[in-house]
């Protein structure tokens, strides 16, 4: 359910104000983020407009529209779609992780919240127990919010939700309630990219940090292997990834180099050549500006059922991560994730 600020205040007052008292001991670590900056939320709360988006997104799970699949069911009544949630979000793990982008790792992690279920059905998922099987605890957004205040408390750098699409307007609600006891951390949506633009923009002023992938350029190769015969990837994620620049720009840090704002752009490099990467990089360069943050990432496994597929049957090689990256700066980014950039060094001085 939606929290208004009318019943979030009777629930404290119901339970003593314990839960505000807990929040003032679990305020930001000294430092960051700097006192100067402020994240989206806190502005539209001040204006008065926080409570009035839980219930636009809330009411979206009345006929789910939510993905580009537009099932239509009824959430809130108990009924599924593709993606297999109801209104009520189911979590696998909430912890600081570092192993995301080094802007948003930082010294004490990313705080990130592993979401069960997704609207994508990657074959080669390296978290299909979570995302397909939907392995996790459903909780409440009131529980949601405690976790993105205990990751706070942790020292975490910023709310770093994992496959948000199908829960948004938990997200949402739960990030008003948080922010009420006095969450300040940037919200990072870190998604698999198969989104409508109307809902990204729902998301305006409310998420500081956008995080997509970018996974495929043509519809053929989605269809096949991420969004189980639909072929409309491409279009979507192109359009909601300009909406998200459009919102956020280019990412902007504090002084130690740690994630405040922007767009975070990711595409994984795939065996024989079936992501598109020579088209992602001349998509990004045509698009976007050309010191956009952008990762190009090596890590591809086989994983779940990809050994079905002869063609990402394999890792990839090499040459065919040097040659993605080669693309990237032949097309003009300048502004390519740090560790990816070594890697290609590592590679090259092997290659010689
Ligand atoms: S979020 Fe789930 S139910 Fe809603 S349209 Fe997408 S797949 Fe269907």
């Amino acid at each position: 359910m939606p929290v208004t600020r009318r019943t979030f205040l009777k629930r404290m007052a119901v339970a003593g104000g314990a839960g505000i008292l807990a929040a003032c001991s679990r305020d930001t670590p000294a430092g960051y983020p700097p006192e100067s900056w402020e994240p989206g939320y806190l502005r539209l709360e001040a204006d008065g407009q926080l409570a009035d988006r839980v219930e636009r997104a809330y009411r979206k799970f009345e006929r789910c529209e939510l993905c580009p699949r537009r099932c239509r069911v009824n959430r809130r009544a108990g009924e599924t779609g593709f993606c297999n949630a109801t209104d009520q979000v189911k979590i696998y793990s909430h912890h600081p992780h570092f192993g995301e982008e080094l802007p948003l790792v930082g010294r004490r992690g990313s705080g990130t919240i592993f979401f069960s279920n997704c609207n994508l059905r990657c074959v080669f998922c390296q978290n299909w127990p979570i995302a397909h099987v939907g392995l996790g605890q459903p909780v409440s957004d009131e529980n949601l919010a405690e976790m993105m205040l205990d990751l706070q408390a942790r020292g975490c750098h910023n709310i770093n939700v994992v496959t948000p699409t199908h829960v948004m307007p938990n997200i949402v609600a739960a990030v008003r309630i948080a922010a009420l006891q006095g969450l300040r951390l940037p919200i990072c949506y870190n998604t698999g990219g198969y989104e409508r633009m109307e809902n990204i923009a729902l998301l305006d002023g409310i998420v500081d940090i956008y995080l997509p992938d970018l996974k495929f350029m043509d519809g053929a190769e989605s269809a096949r292997y991420a969004t189980a015969g639909a072929r409309d990837y491409p279009e979507h994620a192109q359009s909601a990834i300009l909406e998200m620049q459009r919102q956020v720009g280019r990412l902007v840090t504090d002084d130690n180099g740690i994630a405040l704002r922007g767009l975070m752009l990711r595409h994984l490099v795939m065996p024989n050549r079936v992501a598109g990467s020579k088209a992602f990089v001349d998509w990004v360069a045509a698009n976007l500006p050309a010191d956009t943050y952008v990762n190009i990432m090596a890590q591809y496994r086989v994983e779940h059922r990809a050994f079905e597929y002869e063609a990402i049957a394999r890792a990839i090689t090499s040459e065919e991560f040097l040659e993605a990256m080669d693309w990237a700066e032949q097309a003009g980014l300048t502004n390519l994730d740090e560790r990816s950039l070594a890697q290609a060094a590592l590679h090259r001085r092997r290659r010689i």
